[in-house]
């Protein structure tokens, strides 16, 4: 069975070889994510590499995506790497770099002091952490009381819930990266802490300057980026409900309302959907997950994702595969029932509503008639997308000459990407896709395919043509 939900797998030291990256996209994985808060230049290349050789010796396109650390504030370094800090006890955070003790820290972010305001709450280590702020002792220094107290190490992360960052969500470094990720290719950029469709454009001017067509994946961490949230589905090409941070930042038993909420509008909006973090976290240590964890998972098939993601599972775990494979299980256990019971939401929003259209046709006829598959020729991978988001119950057969394009639509639920040749007429698509359909087992001599067009054939955003083919009548 095809598997329609794509699988974004995070790559490090546990799976950066072509060996494991060889397994994890057999398994199922469909885009690599190489995170920028870790690891430095040499190792993201040399996981490109390795990816991109992947890619080649399995044959099937796979997507990259590189993801940005945005502002992401983290616990300087503390003299014996830890301290405990006891409940109701006062602790500076000052400006200038110190090694931390009991009751004096710094963070990565100097202007931290200038940004918040008495009575903030600041959290250290994932929340694990609370402070309030007592007083701002400008230029220099905050003082805070411990409100939940724990033991902090060195580089922990720092989150200010109420606090409105002025910072741009780029930071000087991620303009770096964003520059180096734009001479390589990569098919998506990640932004974190995005707070408003602002910040996207902020990725976007960095990328358009370089000539780059990667797509940009809006990380919604922030509650400030929820209450936002569709100016910034809008102008975002992905959106990716980031849990981690945004578990963080906002309350906990808020996210799962969220996590739906951000999905719903990403299908009227016609976006890709990313549900990410602590998915299989047991399986980081341990070969099987939790009964909660795959319910998540299949929660998030449900909410129709296009893509669950794994993080520190596939990048520092002892069973990378395994994760893959357990996720893959999962999603096919869900699918079938997914198709039985779901209603999918009208995509309001698209750039062509024409394409739109005809991609909604395309469903209402398959409630009608056995389809087994679904092809088009996409140039930019749009009615691909458009025909995802009606989370059609066959796989859709994405054709293009554009490697970019094919790499792209990876990412989008239910499309399997094909190389193929610049057609001169629609006929030539069919017999290209009813082959395809034959050589993937999805369709069999007398079964009915769709075919999606547009007339002309090599223009953008032109799809304005459906075809009802029976596979074996490709020269009638
Ligand atoms: C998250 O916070 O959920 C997330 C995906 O971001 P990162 O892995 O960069 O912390």
């Amino acid at each position: 069975m095809i598997i329609r939900t794509k699988i974004v797998a995070t790559v490090g030291p546990a799976s950066g070889e072509t060996k494991v990256l060889s397994e994890l996209a057999r398994a199922g994985c469909d885009v690599f994510r190489i995170n920028f808060s870790h690891g430095d230049a040499d190792s993201r290349e040399a996981y490109l590499r390795n990816i991109r050789q992947v890619e080649q010796d399995i044959g099937r396109p796979l997507a990259v995506m590189a993801d940005l650390c945005g502002p992401k504030i983290r616990v300087g370094m503390m003299a014996g790497g830890s301290a405990l800090l006891a409940e109701g006890q006062e602790l500076v955070i000052q400006r200038e770099p110190i090694e931390g003790l009991t009751g004096r820290i710094c963070t990565t972010l100097p202007e931290l002091v200038d940004e918040v305001a008495k009575g903030d709450t600041i959290l250290l280590d994932d929340g694990k952490i609370r402070m309030e702020v007592i007083e701002t002792c400008p230029p220099d220094e905050l003082r805070c009381r411990v409100v939940l107290g724990g033991v902090l190490s060195s580089g922990k992360g720092v989150n200010v819930p109420d606090t409105h960052l002025t910072l741009s969500a780029m930071t000087e470094k991620d303009r770096r990266d964003a520059e180096w990720i734009a001479d390589r290719d990569f098919d998506y950029v990640a932004l974190s802490f995005v707070r408003s469709a602002d910040d996207v454009q902020a990725l976007r001017d960095v990328l358009d300057a370089t000539g780059s067509a990667a797509h940009i994946v809006a990380k919604i961490e922030k509650p400030q980026a929820v209450a936002r949230i569709e100016e910034i589905i809008a102008v975002a090409d992905v959106i990716m409900v980031a849990r981690g941070d945004l578990g963080v930042e906002m309350d906990l038993p808020a996210v799962p309302v969220a996590q739906k909420k951000i999905a719903h509008l990403c299908q009227k909006h016609g976006k890709p959907c990313i549900i990410a973090t602590q998915m299989l976290e047991t399986m980081t240590d341990s070969a099987t997950p939790t009964r909660a964890e795959v319910s998540d998972v299949a929660n998030a098939v449900l909410d129709h994702a296009d893509a669950v993601m794994l993080s520190g599972e596939t990048a520092v775990g002892k069973y990378p595969v395994g994760a893959v494979r357990m996720m893959n299980a999962i999603a096919e256990k869900v699918q079938a029932y997914d198709d039985e019971t779901t209603s999918v939401t009208r995509v309001t929003y698209a750039p062509e509503p024409t394409t739109a259209a005809v991609a909604a046709a395309v469903r209402e006829i398959i409630a009608l008639e056995g389809i087994s598959a679904v092809a088009v020729y996409t140039l930019t991978g749009t009615t691909a997308l458009m025909l995802a988001k009606n989370r059609l119950p066959c796989p859709i057969l994405a054709l293009s000459h554009d490697p970019s394009a094919l790499r792209r639509v990876c990412l989008y639920y239910g499309v399997i990407a094909r190389q193929a040749a610049v057609p001169t007429h629609t006929r030539d698509v069919l017999a290209i896709a009813a082959d395809f359909a034959r050589t993937q087992n999805l369709a069999k001599e007398g079964d009915k395919i769709i075919l999606l067009a547009g007339r002309p054939i090599h223009k953008p955003g032109k799809t304005n043509t459906l075809v009802v083919h029976t596979i074996g009548q490709e020269q009638a």
